[in-house]
């Protein structure tokens, strides 16, 4: 028995025509951080999106604790509570506090009471270093906190396994660090993690496992220096000289 969180055997997605993940074979086991890296395009949002079903898949397997989420009875929201997302532009319901942010989906998903959602959305907007802004609105934050916001309302869910796509892209560069703090100390505590990225200095210090894909498939991976500090395969050099 394996300790496998995630299993993706043979991945297939198209859209219309276009195939843009070509085969993909992945696991991530328990207490894992694995960055994936690439080109614009290459699919990696894509794959992340299928973890979660934001996307159907067209052909292959995906299991997540070892249940096929393929499966069309799947139950979307109870996937959805296991598989926490962080996305590049926040998606905060800005009508709603920071607090509300963080307890609609415990309350609606998993029944919690008012009072029990409260204390776990305020136990985890202290660990993302926003403990005292509950009763703020997004528009009332930096677009850093509103990650953080974002970070604690995904952990408030008790997932399994956090997916992180580019969550610092769209940050100011001096809003950067905060974010990838917390992500350092989540990986620290043993979250498992699936994290797209262009931060190489986090990838190269944080992963356990670095993937590089391109054009829908997996080139290359490895442990983080391997990848990073040695790439085998030309594609992984030729982006790597463009990104360093
Ligand atoms: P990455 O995250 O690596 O930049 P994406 O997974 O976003 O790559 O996209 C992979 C490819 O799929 C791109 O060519 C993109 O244009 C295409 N694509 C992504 N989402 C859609 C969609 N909803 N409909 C059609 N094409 C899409
Ligand atoms: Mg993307």
């Amino acid at each position: 028995m394996s300790n496998a969180i995630v299993t993706i055997d043979n991945l297939h997605k198209s859209y219309g025509e276009r195939e843009v993940l070509k085969g993909i074979d992945l696991a991530v086991n328990q207490g894992e951080v694995v960055c994936i890296i690439g080109p614009s395009g290459s699919g990696k949002s894509t794959l992340l999106r299928c973890v979660n079903q934001l996307e159907t898949t067209t052909s292959g397997r995906i299991t997540v604790l070892g249940e096929d989420i393929t499966d069309p009875d799947l139950d979307i929201d109870a996937l959805r509570a296991r598989v926490g997302m962080v996305f590049q532009q926040f998606n905060l319901f800005n009508h709603m506090t920071v607090l509300e942010n963080c307890t609609m989906a415990q309350r609606k998903v998993l029944r919690r009471s008012k009072g029990e959602a409260t204390k776990i959305a305020l136990k985890n907007l202290e660990l993302v270093g926003l403990g005292d802004r509950g009763n703020a609105t997004p528009a009332q934050l930096s677009g850093g906190q509103q990650q953080r916001v974002a970070i604690a309302r995904a952990l408030s869910m008790n997932p399994d396994i956090m997916l992180f796509d580019e969550p610092t892209s769209a940050l100011d560069p001096e809003l950067v660090g905060d974010v990838l703090k917390v992500m350092r100390s989540l990986a620290q505590q043993g979250m498992t993690m699936m994290v797209v990225t262009h931060e190489m200095a986090f990838a190269r210090d944080v992963a356990d496992r670095v993937i590089f894909m391109d054009q829908g498939v997996v080139v290359e991976e490895g442990n983080a220096a391997q990848v990073i500090t040695a790439p085998q395969h030309e594609r992984t050099q030729e982006f790597l000289k463009r990104v360093l």
